[in-house]
């Protein structure tokens, strides 16, 4: 079992990289901004929930978004027995704290932590371009500007978390998607 955390701020291309790497590695992916916005859209409980927080700038509770990452796992047993990509997850230390419980639980642990580093202005560059096409409640300026200190105040800190275990890789994330892409194969496949 390969385990690779896909790791950086918003807009920092976490979704696009995933998809190269499902490509290449056949890894199940796990997205827990999909996962929310699923809820959003089907109007569950979770959803009504959810949707409060992010269009808010703000982060899921600990507690919910760890039981809901627990229960995505435990529904794919099969699918991610070979691995899986933590798209958006950990995002804080408490996060990253059970993720690695949860994972000894299943006789594994993260392999690697992909650490896309793209410079804020560029960061909100993308998310407002992003945001006339997309839809998403929190693709506006105002969240933006919210959301990119919540990542400086509660996620990046993780960043030293995943170089004090040995697993953070640090990746240029501004250039051409297959340039960037290259450089993560190199980090992927020094740890396989
Ligand atoms: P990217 O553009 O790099 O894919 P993103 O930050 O734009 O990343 P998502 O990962 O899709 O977007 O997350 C959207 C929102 O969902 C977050 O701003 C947050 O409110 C909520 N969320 C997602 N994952 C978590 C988490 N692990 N803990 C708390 N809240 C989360
Ligand atoms: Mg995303």
């Amino acid at each position: 079992m390969f385990n690779l955390v896909i790791f950086g701020a918003p807009g920092s291309g976490k979704g696009t990289q995933s998809e190269r790497l499902i490509a290449n590695y056949g890894l199940y992916h796990i997205s827990t901004g999909d996962v929310l916005r699923d809820h959003i859209k089907r109007g569950t409980e979770l959803g009504k929930i959810a949707d409060s927080y992010i269009s808010d700038g703000k982060l899921i509770p600990d507690e919910l978004m760890i039981n809901i990452l627990a229960d995505v796992l435990d529904k794919n047993a099969d699918a991610t027995r070979n691995g899986v990509i933590f798209d958006g997850f950990p995002r804080t230390i408490e996060q990253a704290k059970a993720l690695k419980v949860m994972l000894a639980e299943r006789g594994s642990q993260v392999n690697v932590v992909i650490g896309l580093e793209v410079p804020d202005e560029e960061l909100i560059d993308r998310l407002v371009k992003r945001g006339k096409e997309s839809g998403r409640s929190d693709d506006n300026l105002e969240t933006i500007t919210k959301r990119l200190e919540v990542y400086h105040s509660q996620t990046s800190p993780l960043r030293d978390f995943y170089v004090a275990e040995g697993l953070y890789a640090a990746i240029h994330g501004s250039g051409s998607i297959d340039d960037i892409f290259a450089d993560i194969r190199k980090a992927v496949d020094a740890r396989k």
